[in-house]
């Protein structure tokens, strides 16, 4: 039977010309670079304690020239709950209750940029994507809600849980119905038709020279058909990469775990919908396979989404007028949420920073890596004499004062 090569679904017009600040693909437009980039966020020994975080972030903006009582925090977290505890950590150390540049998920909110120049003199903005974590199962992606009536762990962060649910079934849907068989003898793979489907709009697509012999240039004759799928040899570099044993000698083995990230990608039908609604997942579609195949997915598409909204977060700081001739210091990272224990009131959240963003009010900017943020935290005090006793300052405010608001 011959069967014509699926042809790729159109480009969306959105993914040839995303309009500049809403660019979503900057950091993940090279397929062949996304695992060295994911890769390039370390983690070991590079998470810090929040209090800690916090202070030497204060006595940075310090150094850096901005005026103790005059600096504007903001933040860019996700809605959770379990987020609270590092903004009441920026309330105490900087002084102020941080303005909010936040959308579900740590999104940054670009829009939001002028009110919080408005709002100080000098500008600090940081932003974290989350994922929790449970300390006595080693495993990411879940936070112990100790309000609720049983106090069960639940998904964390819910928002990339929520995003990861519908590829993690296409790919386990890949997983399954790509199977290894021999025909004649030699390894051949059985492919379900929905996957060799050119006509969907959305979906799990394959990079077919990877699993078929001579695919570079399209799918050539299949060996053989079965009821809901179609048979091909196996390519050199998949036979070489799984080792020839891994062929039953009769019946069939699911790929399953052995279809590699390299091996396929995604493509979403986001129907027209505004960019704005669903930045974070335009953010990991790309290093999708990447996440999925990961040891610790939703820590992976944290960082992943992190690396997405520090570049597009930059181009945008650096090219807004309301910034120019302020002092700002913008940092990116990972909050990494620690579920409390029963009598704990918040997370042991550690941040786990990536890049940071300077300038000066008389124009010097400066961007900085991963190795050189953790430097200069490093170089400076955990010690801030200027941070506010918390219960002592809402005591001034319930009791010593009391304002009649006249109508
Ligand atoms: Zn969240």
């Amino acid at each position: 039977m011959q069967r014509r090569g699926p042809s790729r679904p159109k480009t969306p017009e959105w993914y040839k010309n995303p309009p500049p600040h809403l660019v979503p693909f900057v950091m993940f437009s090279n397929r062949s670079s996304i695992a060295s980039v994911l890769q390039s966020f370390r983690l070991d020994d590079r998470m810090l304690c929040y209090n800690g975080f916090v202070a030497k972030l204060y006595n940075w903006c310090v150094s850096l020239g901005f005026t103790p009582g005059k600096i504007m925090p903001s933040r860019a977290f996700c809605s959770d709950e379990s987020q609270g505890f590092p903004i009441i950590l920026m309330a105490k150390h900087f002084g102020a209750f941080p303005f909010n540049h936040g959308r579900v998920g740590g999104i940054v909110s670009l829009e939001r940029h002028g009110p919080h120049a408005d709002h100080g003199k000098d500008l600090l903005l940081v932003q974290a994507s989350h994922v929790g974590y449970d300390p006595e199962t080693a495993e990411f992606g879940v936070y112990r809600r100790l309000h609720t009536e049983e106090s069960v762990n639940t998904c964390n962060c819910g928002k990339i849980g929520h995003i990861l649910d519908w590829y993690r079934s296409e790919y386990a849907y890949a997983r399954e119905n790509i199977r290894l068989l021999r025909h004649e003898g030699q390894p051949a793979v059985l492919i379900d038709n929905l996957l060799l489907s050119g006509r969907r709009s959305q979906g799990l697509f394959l990079v077919f020279e990877n699993l078929v012999r001579d695919a570079a240039r399209g799918l050539p004759s299949p060996v053989a058909a079965r009821s809901t799928g179609v048979v091909y040899s196996a390519a050199d570099s998949l036979v070489a990469r799984l080792g020839e044993a891994v062929w039953p000698a009769e019946g069939w083995v699911a790929i399953g775990p052995r279809l590699a990230a390299g091996d396929f990608y995604f493509e979403r039908d986001w129907g027209g919908m505004d960019p704005t609604q669903n930045q974070l997942e335009r953010n990991i579609v790309a290093p999708m396979p990447w996440i999925l195949t990961s040891r610790h997915p939703f820590l992976t598409a944290a960082c992943a989404n992190t690396l997405a909204e520090f570049d597009r977060c930059y181009r945008s700081l650096s090219q807004s007028a309301v910034m120019r001739g302020k002092n700002l210091l913008f940092i990116a990272g990972v909050n990494i949420d620690i579920s409390p224990y029963p009598g704990e009131s918040f997370p042991l959240t550690k941040f786990a920073p990536w890049a940071a963003f300077v300038q000066r009010a008389d124009g010097p900017r400066e961007l900085l890596e991963q190795d050189e943020v953790l430097e200069r935290l490093g170089a400076q005090s955990a010690e801030n004499p200027a941070q506010l006793a918390l219960d002592q300052s809402i005591d001034t405010m319930t009791t010593h004062r009391e304002v009649i608001v006249r109508l």
